[in-house]
C-alpha cells in the first residue's frame, strides 16, 4: 500500500521513522536534514549575489567584455562604447546590490549620446540589449507631448517596454529604454514662458519623472483609445534610460564656449589643439543646456558621450566587417538559394563613394547595395546559376540603371 505523503520526506524519500523530524506542508513534507540543506543552498546563493533575474556578480559581463561584444557589431565609436560599457556594468552591479539601511546606495546612471543621425546610436543600444537579454524598447521623443495634447503621453514609453517584456512587470522594471531624438524636445527659446511649449519643456518635465525613478501608471495598450484599460504600475527606479540625439547645430555652441573660454595667455596653444572637424568631442552638459535641455533633465543623464562622424574608411568597414554587415547579409540571402555571391574589392569602394557623394551615411550603403543587387535578386532564384561574381562594371551598370535620384532624396 502506498504511504500517505505525511509519512515520507518529499525530498529524500526517507520515512518518518528514519529521521529526527518531519515537517508537514500542504502537499508534501520535509525532514530536518533536507530542511538544513535547503537552508544552506539559499544562504550560498544569496551570498553569491544571485538574484531573481538569474545574474550574479561573476556572470556579469565586465566592461571590457561588453566593449568586445559591441566591437563585433559596431565599427569605431570607441569612446561611446567605453562609456556605455561602464555604465551598463554599473547599472547591473546596482541591481545586484543588497541595500542595507545604512549602506551606500549606488545611483542610477542614465546615458545621453550625441551624434549625427546614422552614426550608430540606435545600433549601440540595440547591441547592448542583445548581450544582456533584458527587455529593450526604442521610443522616438518627437511623438511625445504633454498629457492632454495630440501625440503620445510620456507613459507610452513604458507601454513599449512592457510589451517587449511580454507584460512581465518585474522584467520590464530592469529593462533598457532607448529614447531617440531627445534633442527634438529641447526648449525652443531661452525664455521659458512666452507661450505654452507643448512639445518641449512640458515633455521634458514629464520625462524627468521617469528618469528620476518613480512609480508610473502605464496604460498597457498605450494611447488614449482604450480609456477602459486597467493601468499597470511600473517602478522606473531600475530602468536604464539611454538617450540619443543629433543635436543639429550644437557644434556652434561648443565652438562659442571653447572660444570664450580660451582667451588669454594659454589661448593660442589650446585653440590649436582643438579638432575643428569633430567638435562634438568637447561636448559638456553646459552645451546641452544652451541647446535647450532643462538642467534637471541634464542632471538625470549624468553620462554624456558622443559619436564620431562616419568617414570614408569607417563606411568601408561598416559595409563588410561587422558580424552582420550588409555584405554578409546579402551573401546569406543568396546562399539560401544555393548561390555563391562574391564581390570585387573595387565594388565596395564604389558603393562607399556613392554613399559619400549622396551624403547618405551608413543608412545609404544598404540602399546602394540593394540597387546593385535588385536584378539578380529578382531573376536568379528561378535560374539555374550557382554563382554570381559582382564586378565593378556590373555594379556600375546596375546602379546607373536604378533610380539614382530617388536615392538622393531618400
Ligand atoms: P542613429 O541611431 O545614430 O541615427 P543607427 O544606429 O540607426 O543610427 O544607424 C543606422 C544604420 O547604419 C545601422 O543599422 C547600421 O547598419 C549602420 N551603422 C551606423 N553606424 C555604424 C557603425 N558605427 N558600425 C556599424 N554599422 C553602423
Amino acid at each position: 500500500m502506498a504511504k500517505t505523503t505525511g509519512d515520507n520526506c518529499t525530498f529524500c524519500g526517507r520515512n518518518a521513522r528514519d529521521v529526527n523530524m518531519l515537517i508537514n506542508g500542504i502537499s508534501g513534507a520535509i525532514c530536518d536534514d533536507c530542511a538544513r540543506q535547503a537552508y544552506e543552498i539559499v544562504k550560498e546563493q544569496t551570498a553569491a549575489g544571485k538574484t531573481s533575474f538569474g545574474l550574479n556578480q561573476q556572470d556579469l559581463p565586465k566592461p571590457e567584455d561588453i566593449k568586445n561584444f559591441l566591437d563585433q557589431y559596431v565599427i569605431g565609436q570607441d569612446d561611446a562604447k567605453r562609456y556605455l560599457s561602464v555604465s551598463v556594468y554599473n547599472h547591473y552591479k546596482r541591481l545586484l546590490q543588497k541595500v542595507d539601511a545604512d549602506d551606500v546606495e549606488i545611483e542610477k546612471s542614465n546615458i545621453i549620446m550625441v551624434g549625427a543621425t546614422g552614426t550608430g546610436k540606435t545600433l549601440l543600444a540595440r547591441t547592448i540589449a542583445k548581450l544582456l537579454h533584458v527587455p529593450f524598447s526604442i521610443v522616438d521623443a518627437t511623438v511625445l507631448t504633454e498629457a492632454g495634447y495630440v501625440g503620445e503621453d510620456i507613459e507610452s514609453i513604458l507601454t513599449r517596454l512592457l510589451q517587449a517584456a511580454d507584460y512581465d512587470v518585474e522584467a520590464a522594471q530592469r529593462g533598457i529604454v532607448f529614447i531617440d531624438e531627445i534633442d527634438k524636445i529641447a526648449r525652443k527659446s531661452d525664455n521659458p514662458s512666452i507661450t505654452r511649449d507643448v512639445s518641449g519643456e512640458g515633455v521634458q518635465q514629464g520625462l524627468l519623472k521617469l528618469l528620476e525613478g518613480s512609480i508610473v501608471n502605464v496604460p498597457p495598450q498605450g494611447g488614449r483609445k482604450h480609456p477602459e484599460q486597467k493601468m499597470i504600475a511600473v517602478d522606473t527606479k531600475n530602468i536604464l534610460f539611454i538617450c540619443g540625439g543629433a543635436f543639429d547645430g550644437i557644434e556652434k555652441k561648443i565652438a562659442q564656449r571653447l572660444n570664450t573660454r580660451v582667451v588669454g595667455y594659454a589661448a593660442s596653444k589650446e585653440v590649436a589643439s582643438v579638432d575643428r572637424n569633430n567638435l562634438l568631442k568637447y561636448i559638456t552638459p553646459v552645451d546641452l543646456k544652451s541647446f535647450g535641455l532643462i538642467p534637471e533633465i541634464i542632471g538625470r543623464l549624468p553620462i554624456l558621450t558622443y559619436l564620431n562622424p562616419l568617414d570614408r574608411n569607417t563606411l568601408r568597414c561598416i559595409l563588410t566587417e561587422p558580424k552582420n554587415s550588409i555584405v554578409k547579409q546579402y551573401v546569406k540571402l543568396f546562399e539560401m538559394d544555393d548561390i555563391k555571391l562574391t564581390f570585387d574589392e573595387e565594388v565596395y569602394d564604389f558603393i562607399v563613394d556613392k554613399a559619400m557623394e549622396f551624403k547618405l551615411g551608413a543608412r545609404g550603403l544598404r540602399s546602394i547595395v540593394e540597387a546593385v543587387m535588385m536584378d539578380a535578386m529578382y531573376s536568379m532564384p528561378s535560374e539555374n546559376k550557382k554563382k554570381l561574381h559582382v564586378t565593378l562594371k556590373y555594379a556600375k551598370e546596375k546602379f546607373e540603371k536604378s533610380d539614382v535620384n530617388r536615392l538622393q532624396v531618400a
